[in-house]
């Protein structure tokens, strides 16, 4: 464990003067700026006396001192516990007492939130995300470098909380390595590249996918505060955005945009999108300006990145989330464990050094994430073509049995949602004495939108098979969704057929 004079030596920038960061309107940082800001965040936390083991949880939005407090937190062996900013208080608060967080940081705008949890769980550092940049006091008695092993923990991510409450994915440094190199393989990252985080960091995918791998190769990346469509438009143009990584709904909304004719797109040349199935009405919005995807599925247990559809297979391998990354792996087994090849629709399985090791404190889910011959179980169900391209049906808790037949509520949802005036649908399996379960489907709709069972059977019949058509269409004011936008199916199927499974 050498001291920070022994580190000094040690950094290695191979372009110290080069913009890493731009934010707040056009303000620069460069790599060394940055190695600088990271060590004064492990001077600190040094200096209150955390270190390797240690979790420090981190609220607020893209910023300097977000990517800072994620490498400072890793020189000094500490556990970066990233929260999403959209949660409500019980659940920031179960983040908070479940990774036993020792420091809190936080932007300005999360004090009132934060104060009273933090309190309530006894976190003894709470800093100012506003003070790093002047921590100097704390800077100057530096602070000794930790080498971790592969197998140290990083990260601990929570899942999003779709099928149950949101579990701590301890990511290591293993992980955020390879899902970085995986994207960095697969994308084609070069020094070059300048990307623009639309997406929040807090989320897996923007900071291993999107952010590690340009910091790895010496990019530069232009950093979003909060997402605003025309403002990422013009950021685009301003500065030469090569890449972007993104969930379907931030490219919707610049699509949606007046300023979307206007902007020079030209420089964009690497599109990632993933976390749900792409619309393909965002496909040929996008399309029409010559700009392709790359769709990508995974999850955070898996760091996230599994597998990846490169742009230009989009047409020929339509509905696939593609091939596995570089270096992982995936399988697709039926209920006793057995590897079905490319011969039909099972359980997804994915092996791999960006695979996690388990959940926080969760040995029995851990367990039971894992086959005996550890390759990780995702919940989701799919299936290969002979290429070794993957298609997604659905997670295995959502999908429905009616009659015996398998129903997959993500092929009923395409389909209504290019229904006119369907601005979102669910389709969950209610309890039924005859059939077992039959798909009903609750819609919310555009203003004056008039939509009945009828309708929406009437505009399935012919596309799919009668099973799969809801027996009840229900119109809603909103969904329950959590905090990353993912719709709460297990609170509808206990609203309107009591829990299932
Ligand atoms: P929890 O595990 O807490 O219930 P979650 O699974 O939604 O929540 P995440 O890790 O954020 O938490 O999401 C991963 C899941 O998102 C995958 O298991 C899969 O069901 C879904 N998903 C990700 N990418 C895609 C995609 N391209 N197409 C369809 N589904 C996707
Ligand atoms: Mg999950």
């Amino acid at each position: 464990h050498p001291g920070l004079d022994a580190w000094m030596g040690k950094r290695r920038l191979k372009t110290p003067d080069k913009a890493a960061l731009i934010y707040d309107d056009g303000q620069a940082m460069t790599y060394a700026q940055l190695a600088d800001l990271t060590d004064r965040v492990s001077a600190l936390l040094s200096a209150r006396g955390i270190g390797k083991g240690d979790s420090v949880a981190y609220i607020g939005e893209n910023s300097p001192e977000f990517l800072a407090t994620l490498f400072g937190c890793a020189q000094v062996g500490a556990v970066f516990v990233p929260v999403n900013t959209r949660l409500a208080p019980p659940e920031i608060l179960h983040i908070l007492a479940d990774s036993r967080a020792r420091a809190l940081f936080r932007d300005r705008d999360f004090v009132e939130r934060t104060s009273p949890l933090a309190s309530a769980v006894g976190i003894a550092h709470v800093v100012e995300t506003a003070d790093l940049r002047h921590a100097l006091a704390d800077a100057d008695a530096g602070f000794a470098f930790i080498h971790a092993v592969p197998e140290d923990p990083a990260a601990v991510i929570y899942t999003s909380g779709t099928t149950g409450r949101s579990k701590g994915a301890v990511l290591t440094h293993q992980n955020l390595t390879w899902v970085a190199l995986n994207s960095l393989v697969d994308y084609d990252i070069v020094s070059t590249d300048v990307a623009l985080m639309i997406s929040p960091l807090f989320h897996v995918a923007s900071l291993g996918m999107g952010a590690l791998p340009v910091i790895l190769k010496g990019g530069t990346i232009v950093l979003e505060r909060g997402f605003e469509p025309g403002r990422a438009l013009r950021l685009i143009a301003q500065h030469g955005v090569t890449m972007l990584s993104g969930v379907p709904t931030t490219y919707q909304l610049m699509a949606d945009h007046p300023d979307w004719a206007v902007t020079d797109l030209s420089t964009l040349s690497k599109l990632t999108c993933g976390g749900s199935a792409v619309p393909t009405r965002i496909l040929n919005a996008y399309e029409e300006r010559g700009l392709h995807f790359s769709q990508g599925y995974g999850m955070t247990e898996t760091s996230p990145g599994a597998t990846s559809l490169s742009p230009s297979m989009t047409r020929s391998k339509q509905g696939s989330v593609g091939l596995p990354h570089f270096f992982t792996d995936v399988r697709i087994t039926d209920e006793s464990g057995a590897d079905l090849g490319w011969d039909g629709v099972g359980e997804i399985e994915i092996a791999g050094p960006n695979v996690f090791p388990g959940y926080l404190h969760l040995p029995e889910a851990t367990d039971a994430a894992f086959t005996a011959d550890g390759w990780f179980r995702s919940g989701d169900l799919g299936r290969l073509d002979a290429d070794g391209y993957l298609y997604i049906s659905d997670r295995l808790k959502d999908m429905i049995i009616s009659g015996g037949e398998n129903i997959y509520p993500a092929e009923v949802e395409n389909l209504i949602s290019n229904i006119p005036g369907v601005t979102g649908v669910a389709v969950i399996g209610i309890p039924d004495d005859q059939w077992g379960e039959v798909p009903w489907a609750v819609l919310t709709v555009a203003g004056t939108t008039s939509i009945s069972t009828d309708s929406v059977r009437g505009h399935l019949d012919g596309q799919l098979a009668r099973y799969k058509l809801p027996r009840h269409v229900i119109v809603i004011d909103e969904l329950p969704r959590t905090a990353s936008g993912k719709i709460r199916k297990q609170d509808l199927r206990a609203m309107y057929g009591g829990a299932k499974r």
